[in-house]
Protein backbone atom coordinates (compact mmCIF):
# COMPACT_ATOMS: atom_id res chain seq x y z
CA UNK A 1 0.00 0.00 0.00
CA UNK A 2 1.11 3.56 -0.77
CA UNK A 3 1.95 5.84 2.09
CA UNK A 4 0.57 8.54 0.57
CA UNK A 5 -3.43 8.20 -1.04
CA UNK A 6 -4.80 11.05 -2.58
CA UNK A 7 -8.44 10.26 -4.54
CA UNK A 8 -10.71 12.60 -6.06
CA UNK A 9 -9.14 15.57 -4.04
CA UNK A 10 -11.13 19.04 -5.15
CA UNK A 11 -10.47 22.55 -4.52
CA UNK A 12 -12.55 25.43 -5.35
CA UNK A 13 -11.90 28.99 -5.46
CA UNK A 14 -15.04 30.94 -6.27
CA UNK A 15 -16.00 30.00 -9.91
CA UNK A 16 -12.84 28.31 -10.66
CA UNK A 17 -11.67 24.78 -9.71
CA UNK A 18 -8.00 24.46 -8.71
CA UNK A 19 -7.75 20.85 -8.34
CA UNK A 20 -10.25 18.46 -10.23
CA UNK A 21 -10.43 15.22 -8.66
CA UNK A 22 -6.78 14.72 -8.42
CA UNK A 23 -5.27 11.55 -7.53
CA UNK A 24 -1.78 10.68 -6.42
CA UNK A 25 -0.25 7.79 -5.33
CA UNK A 26 3.26 7.82 -3.02
CA UNK A 27 5.15 5.18 -1.99
CA UNK A 28 7.15 5.06 1.28
CA UNK A 29 11.12 6.59 0.14
CA UNK A 30 9.89 7.53 -2.90
CA UNK A 31 11.37 11.13 -5.07
CA UNK A 32 7.99 12.03 -7.37
CA UNK A 33 8.44 15.44 -9.11
CA UNK A 34 5.22 17.10 -9.92
CA UNK A 35 5.04 19.54 -13.10
CA UNK A 36 2.37 21.56 -15.23
CA UNK A 37 2.06 24.83 -16.24
CA UNK A 38 1.69 28.42 -13.67
CA UNK A 39 -1.75 28.17 -12.04
CA UNK A 40 -1.88 24.46 -13.17
CA UNK A 41 -2.65 24.03 -8.95
CA UNK A 42 0.42 22.61 -7.96
CA UNK A 43 1.21 24.60 -4.87
CA UNK A 44 -2.97 24.65 -4.06
CA UNK A 45 -2.22 20.46 -3.92
CA UNK A 46 0.35 21.18 -0.97
CA UNK A 47 -2.16 23.48 0.68
CA UNK A 48 -4.47 21.38 0.54
CA UNK A 49 -2.71 18.37 1.92
CA UNK A 50 -1.04 20.87 4.17
CA UNK A 51 -4.28 21.57 5.94
CA UNK A 52 -3.73 25.10 5.10
CA UNK A 53 -6.62 25.19 2.75
CA UNK A 54 -10.10 23.26 3.58
CA UNK A 55 -10.54 20.43 0.47
CA UNK A 56 -13.97 20.55 -1.37
CA UNK A 57 -13.90 17.14 -1.89
CA UNK A 58 -11.46 14.10 -1.78
CA UNK A 59 -9.45 11.61 0.64
CA UNK A 60 -6.12 11.63 1.65
CA UNK A 61 -4.73 8.83 3.97
CA UNK A 62 -1.16 8.62 5.20
CA UNK A 63 0.93 6.22 6.54
CA UNK A 64 -1.68 3.41 7.90
CA UNK A 65 -3.61 6.30 9.47
CA UNK A 66 -7.47 5.64 9.36
CA UNK A 67 -8.42 9.32 9.46
CA UNK A 68 -8.94 11.08 6.36
CA UNK A 69 -5.93 13.84 6.49
CA UNK A 70 -8.35 16.47 5.15
CA UNK A 71 -10.15 16.49 8.63
CA UNK A 72 -6.97 16.77 10.42
CA UNK A 73 -5.38 20.76 11.44
CA UNK A 74 -2.34 22.25 10.17
CA UNK A 75 -0.14 20.61 12.74
CA UNK A 76 -1.78 17.38 13.24
CA UNK A 77 -0.75 16.84 9.85
CA UNK A 78 2.80 17.88 10.80
CA UNK A 79 2.45 15.51 13.68
CA UNK A 80 1.84 12.41 11.03
CA UNK A 81 5.29 13.43 9.44
CA UNK A 82 4.43 15.72 6.63
CA UNK A 83 6.54 18.51 6.33
CA UNK A 84 6.52 21.08 3.66
CA UNK A 85 8.53 24.27 2.48
CA UNK A 86 6.97 27.41 0.82
CA UNK A 87 6.96 28.95 -2.35
CA UNK A 88 7.35 32.15 -1.08
CA UNK A 89 9.18 31.78 2.10
CA UNK A 90 8.85 33.26 5.46
CA UNK A 91 12.23 32.72 7.69
CA UNK A 92 12.07 34.78 11.09
CA UNK A 93 14.42 37.14 9.24
CA UNK A 94 15.40 38.95 12.28
CA UNK A 95 16.15 35.53 13.83
CA UNK A 96 19.36 33.70 13.54
CA UNK A 97 19.47 30.68 10.87
CA UNK A 98 20.44 28.27 13.70
CA UNK A 99 17.49 30.21 15.55
CA UNK A 100 15.07 30.01 13.13
CA UNK A 101 15.88 26.15 12.80
CA UNK A 102 15.17 25.35 16.34
CA UNK A 103 11.86 27.28 16.28
CA UNK A 104 11.25 24.32 12.69
CA UNK A 105 11.72 21.67 15.65
CA UNK A 106 9.94 22.99 18.42
CA UNK A 107 6.78 21.41 17.46
CA UNK A 108 7.92 18.19 17.80
CA UNK A 109 9.17 18.04 21.18
CA UNK A 110 8.27 17.82 24.88
CA UNK A 111 8.13 21.01 26.63
CA UNK A 112 5.96 23.16 24.89
CA UNK A 113 6.50 26.78 23.96
CA UNK A 114 6.31 28.06 27.48
CA UNK A 115 8.45 26.14 29.27
CA UNK A 116 10.87 26.67 26.07
CA UNK A 117 10.82 30.17 27.13
CA UNK A 118 11.40 30.14 31.06
CA UNK A 119 14.77 28.82 31.83
CA UNK A 120 14.21 25.32 33.38
CA UNK A 121 16.22 22.68 33.32
CA UNK A 122 14.12 20.61 31.35
CA UNK A 123 14.16 23.72 28.99
CA UNK A 124 17.29 23.97 28.85
CA UNK A 125 18.21 20.77 27.96
CA UNK A 126 16.03 20.61 25.35
CA UNK A 127 17.19 23.97 23.72
CA UNK A 128 20.47 21.33 23.53
CA UNK A 129 18.64 18.62 21.80
CA UNK A 130 17.16 21.56 19.40
CA UNK A 131 20.65 23.03 18.84
CA UNK A 132 21.57 19.21 17.94
CA UNK A 133 19.41 18.67 15.58
CA UNK A 134 19.73 21.80 14.37
CA UNK A 135 23.40 21.24 13.89
CA UNK A 136 22.91 18.07 12.25
CA UNK A 137 19.96 19.32 9.52
CA UNK A 138 22.22 22.19 8.90
CA UNK A 139 25.28 19.20 8.05
CA UNK A 140 23.27 18.12 5.28
CA UNK A 141 24.02 21.37 3.25
CA UNK A 142 27.65 20.73 3.86
CA UNK A 143 29.27 24.25 5.34
CA UNK A 144 26.83 26.32 3.33
CA UNK A 145 24.13 27.21 6.15
CA UNK A 146 26.91 26.31 9.05
CA UNK A 147 28.83 29.18 8.30
CA UNK A 148 26.32 31.63 8.52
CA UNK A 149 24.17 29.83 11.63
CA UNK A 150 24.60 33.24 13.84
CA UNK A 151 23.72 35.59 10.93
CA UNK A 152 19.95 37.02 11.04
CA UNK A 153 17.75 35.64 7.87
CA UNK A 154 17.57 38.76 6.63
CA UNK A 155 21.14 38.91 5.80
CA UNK A 156 21.34 35.45 3.16
CA UNK A 157 21.68 34.90 -0.21
CA UNK A 158 18.20 34.21 -1.67
CA UNK A 159 20.05 30.01 -2.68
CA UNK A 160 20.51 30.18 1.35
CA UNK A 161 17.19 31.23 2.15
CA UNK A 162 16.06 28.03 0.04
CA UNK A 163 18.39 26.06 1.92
CA UNK A 164 16.93 27.38 5.04
CA UNK A 165 13.54 26.82 4.23
CA UNK A 166 13.95 23.36 3.12
CA UNK A 167 16.60 22.91 6.30
CA UNK A 168 13.39 23.89 8.32
CA UNK A 169 11.32 21.92 7.32
CA UNK A 170 13.57 18.74 8.28
CA UNK A 171 13.83 19.56 11.79
CA UNK A 172 10.66 18.68 12.12
CA UNK A 173 11.33 14.81 11.59
CA UNK A 174 8.89 13.82 8.73
CA UNK A 175 8.31 11.00 6.48
CA UNK A 176 7.17 12.89 3.57
CA UNK A 177 8.69 16.34 2.51
CA UNK A 178 7.10 18.61 0.47
CA UNK A 179 8.95 20.84 -1.33
CA UNK A 180 7.78 23.82 -3.59
CA UNK A 181 9.76 25.20 -6.45
CA UNK A 182 13.56 25.07 -4.26
CA UNK A 183 15.44 25.81 -7.22
CA UNK A 184 13.88 29.59 -7.99
CA UNK A 185 16.93 31.76 -8.03
CA UNK A 186 19.91 29.40 -8.00
CA UNK A 187 22.57 29.42 -10.46
CA UNK A 188 22.92 25.81 -12.08
CA UNK A 189 25.68 24.33 -9.84
CA UNK A 190 23.43 25.57 -7.10
CA UNK A 191 20.21 23.85 -8.40
CA UNK A 192 23.04 20.60 -9.23
CA UNK A 193 24.07 20.42 -5.45
CA UNK A 194 20.10 21.13 -3.94
CA UNK A 195 19.39 17.69 -5.92
CA UNK A 196 22.35 15.77 -3.88
CA UNK A 197 21.15 17.34 -0.54
CA UNK A 198 17.57 16.48 -1.46
CA UNK A 199 18.95 13.10 -2.63
CA UNK A 200 20.67 12.19 0.51
CA UNK A 201 17.63 13.57 2.42
CA UNK A 202 15.52 10.80 0.49
CA UNK A 203 18.17 7.97 1.50
CA UNK A 204 17.76 9.06 5.20
CA UNK A 205 13.93 8.02 4.50
CA UNK A 206 11.88 10.36 3.90
CA UNK A 207 9.42 10.37 0.58
CA UNK A 208 9.82 13.85 -1.28
CA UNK A 209 7.29 15.61 -3.43
CA UNK A 210 8.66 18.02 -5.40
CA UNK A 211 7.44 20.78 -7.58
CA UNK A 212 9.92 22.17 -10.18
CA UNK A 213 9.63 24.34 -13.45
CA UNK A 214 13.70 23.78 -13.93
CA UNK A 215 13.45 20.09 -15.99
CA UNK A 216 17.19 19.39 -15.52
CA UNK A 217 16.34 19.26 -11.89
CA UNK A 218 13.81 16.91 -12.22
CA UNK A 219 15.34 15.15 -14.55
CA UNK A 220 18.50 14.22 -12.21
CA UNK A 221 16.36 14.06 -9.06
CA UNK A 222 13.01 12.20 -9.77
CA UNK A 223 12.24 8.63 -10.64
CA UNK A 224 8.79 9.33 -11.35
CA UNK A 225 7.00 12.16 -12.71
CA UNK A 226 3.22 13.71 -12.51
CA UNK A 227 2.08 16.68 -14.47
CA UNK A 228 -0.88 18.56 -13.63
CA UNK A 229 -3.35 20.92 -15.88
CA UNK A 230 -6.11 22.40 -15.10
CA UNK A 231 -5.79 20.84 -11.36
CA UNK A 232 -6.33 17.19 -12.86
CA UNK A 233 -2.71 14.67 -13.79
CA UNK A 234 -2.74 14.30 -17.14
CA UNK A 235 0.13 11.78 -17.01
CA UNK A 236 2.24 9.97 -14.81
CA UNK A 237 5.41 8.03 -15.64
CA UNK A 238 9.25 8.52 -15.98
CA UNK A 239 10.53 12.45 -16.80
CA UNK A 240 10.96 10.59 -20.29
CA UNK A 241 7.72 9.27 -20.88
CA UNK A 242 5.92 12.52 -19.39
CA UNK A 243 8.08 15.52 -20.76
CA UNK A 244 7.78 14.40 -24.37
CA UNK A 245 4.03 13.03 -23.42
CA UNK A 246 1.55 15.36 -26.58
CA UNK A 247 -0.44 16.18 -23.56
CA UNK A 248 1.94 17.87 -21.67
CA UNK A 249 3.51 19.59 -24.73
CA UNK A 250 0.04 20.75 -25.13
CA UNK A 251 -0.43 21.76 -21.58
CA UNK A 252 2.85 23.76 -21.83
CA UNK A 253 1.87 25.49 -25.60
CA UNK A 254 -1.25 26.40 -24.40
CA UNK A 255 -0.26 28.37 -21.84
CA UNK A 256 3.01 29.31 -21.01
P1 LIG B 1 0.63 26.51 -9.57
O1 LIG B 1 1.30 26.35 -8.27
O2 LIG B 1 0.49 25.24 -10.35
O3 LIG B 1 1.24 27.60 -10.41
P2 LIG B 1 -1.63 27.34 -7.97
O4 LIG B 1 -1.96 26.10 -7.23
O5 LIG B 1 -0.91 28.39 -7.23
O6 LIG B 1 -0.88 26.98 -9.32
O7 LIG B 1 -2.97 27.97 -8.51
C1 LIG B 1 -3.96 27.20 -9.17
C2 LIG B 1 -5.13 28.11 -9.49
O8 LIG B 1 -5.79 28.45 -8.26
C3 LIG B 1 -4.73 29.43 -10.11
O9 LIG B 1 -5.71 29.80 -11.05
C4 LIG B 1 -4.70 30.39 -8.96
O10 LIG B 1 -4.96 31.70 -9.38
C5 LIG B 1 -5.81 29.85 -8.07
N1 LIG B 1 -5.56 30.12 -6.65
C6 LIG B 1 -4.54 29.63 -5.92
N2 LIG B 1 -4.62 30.06 -4.64
C7 LIG B 1 -5.71 30.85 -4.58
C8 LIG B 1 -6.33 31.61 -3.54
N3 LIG B 1 -5.83 31.61 -2.29
N4 LIG B 1 -7.45 32.30 -3.84
C9 LIG B 1 -7.96 32.30 -5.09
N5 LIG B 1 -7.43 31.61 -6.11
C10 LIG B 1 -6.31 30.90 -5.88
MG1 LIG C 1 3.00 27.31 -7.45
Amino acid sequence: MAQLTVRSLIKRFDGLTALNNFNLDVDEGEIVGIIGPNGSGKTTFFNVLSGMYPADGGEVFFDNHSENLLNLKTHQIIGLGIARTFQIQRPFNNLSVLENLMIGGHCRTQAGLFSALINSASARKEREQLKARAREVMALFGNRLRSVEMNPAWTLSYANRRRLEIARALVSDGKLLLIDEPTAGMNPAESLQLAQTIQAINKKGMAVLVIEHDMKFIKKLCPRVVALDYGQKIVEGTYAEVRSHPKVIEAYLGRD
